[in-house]
């Protein structure tokens, strides 16, 4: 049996034609041609059930939240809440107290750096994270490092795109104050050994961070399992709306932190004299939320619960290898990221064409994929490059799309070599 009909055969209970009929931007045409959507790493696409829950809200349920007296607000803020929930059953958080909304996975990085870390660093500390990070998570350790005379320490990556676990015990010193690391590189696709990474920082008494932002659409994230200090997420990457994120800490810690904004929600009481803060996850949320974007997230949730995250990562799973072992035979091209343990990322280059000159032809034929530095700008001077280029899967993919993807790939190669 070829590998697209072994997938058929195991899809069984997978229906992905199915799935796909939720996605209606799907059956859209980019360029004259099906849109072949290869992206889903910078965002995935909305099902109905997400799409219907936003319109939803606005046309039947909408109010603010925790402020009205009146029927519509108090169904509101309910639904808020239940939102919260499954976020809390999804993550199997131990309290929904420990879930703070925030705009993306960008902003609790932020908000853990400004309201956690930053008062516990001096001159000459240290901050840990790993080469193969996205921006998100070296910019706010650098910002504040800056601030406090400390700096932010890279631990080195594998050829094949692994991270070096010896090299980075080795970097764990007294003056290390955090932690963070990501869980699935959105470059390389490698699965980080998250466990080993939490051990090592519970060994050294160093609170610990995990960027979960491609973690939670491919992987059951269990926070009480892991015992992290804090994991992120974003709501746009898991079938969510953007605008919304999550900030997952353990309540000690978001109890001893200040609030990272001020304002409404966020207060206990407010007077010229002094203002006390409501308790978490209120605390750090000030202002009026992405009240719709948030029940929406709940919608996303209870679609992935559906299908069920093991049957997506096996599907995933599926068309990695099956696009791997297809992309390889175009001639030139170069894998930037070959563990063993990966989610469904495809990162390359082209002999003689650029990056951008792939994604342009590509778009041609009606494929999306990712072209530049995605973000992971030191990773890419890791491996000499200044940009690649990057298909990703989510749950909607099919090996048509990898056939799609292949057969353009060879006629830009043909091209340009
Ligand atoms: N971390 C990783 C690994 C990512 O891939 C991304 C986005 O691509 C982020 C963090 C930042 O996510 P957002 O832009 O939603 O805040």
């Amino acid at each position: 049996m070829n590998d697209a009909a072994t997938i058929a055969t195991r899809a069984e209970t997978f229906d992905v034609e199915a799935i796909r009929v939720e996605f209606p931007i799907l059956a859209t045409e980019m360029q004259g041609r099906p849109l072949v959507y290869l992206d889903s790493a910078a965002s995935t696409q909305k099902p109905r059930a997400v799409i219907d829950a936003l319109a939803r809200v606005y046309e039947a349920d909408y109010a603010n939240i925790h402020r009205g007296i009146y029927d519509l607000s108090q169904r509101a803020s309910a639904m808020h809440d239940e939102a919260r929930r499954k976020v809390e059953r999804f993550i199997n958080a131990r309290d929904w107290r420990e879930i703070v909304f925030t705009r993306n996975a960008t902003e609790a990085i932020n908000l853990v750096a400004q309201c956690f870390t930053a008062a516990k660093l001096g001159p000459g500390d240290e901050i840990l994270v790993s080469e193969m990070e996205h921006h998100a998570n070296i910019v706010p350790w650098q910002m504040i490092a800056e601030a406090k005379g400390a700096k932010v320490v890279a631990a080195p990556v594998t050829d094949a795109g692994e991270l070096d676990l010896e090299a980075f015990e080795r970097l764990i010193k007294p003056e290390t104050r955090m932690i963070a690391t990501v869980w699935v590189s959105n470059v390389l696709g490698t699965i980080n050994p998250v466990t080993e990474i939490v051990g090592l920082a519970k060994a050294h008494g160093i609170p610990v961070l995990i960027d979960a932002a491609q973690a939670v659409q491919h992987l059951p994230v269990d926070v009480q399992t892991l015992d992290a200090d804090f994991i992120v997420f974003s709501g746009h990457k898991l079938y969510g709306p953007s605008g919304v994120g999550v900030l997952w800490g353990k309540a000690a810690h978001l109890d001893a932190m200040p609030p990272y904004q001020g304002g409404g929600d966020m207060i206990e009481r407010v007077s010229f004299s002094g203002t006390t803060w409501n308790e978490i996850p209120f605390k750090f949320e000030a202002g009026t939320p992405d009240i719709a974007g948030i029940i929406a997230l709940g919608a996303a949730i209870d679609f992935v619960e559906r299908i069920g995250i093991e049957a997506i990562a096996r599907h995933e799973a599926e068309l990695l290898g099956y696009g791997t072992r297809a992309i390889q035979q175009v001639p030139g091209l170069r894998l930037i990221g070959t563990a063993p343990e990966k989610a469904s990322v495809l990162t390359f280059t082209l002999e003689g064409a650029h990056p951008q000159d792939i994604g342009m032809m590509l778009d041609l034929d009606g494929i999306a994929i990712r072209t530049g530095h995605h973000c992971a700008m030191p990773l890419h001077e890791r491996f000499g490059l200044s940009a690649s280029a990057r298909a990703s899967f989510g749950v909607y993919n099919t090996t048509g799309d990898i056939d799609a993807l292949t057969k353009s790939l060879h006629r830009v190669a043909g091209m340009f070599q």
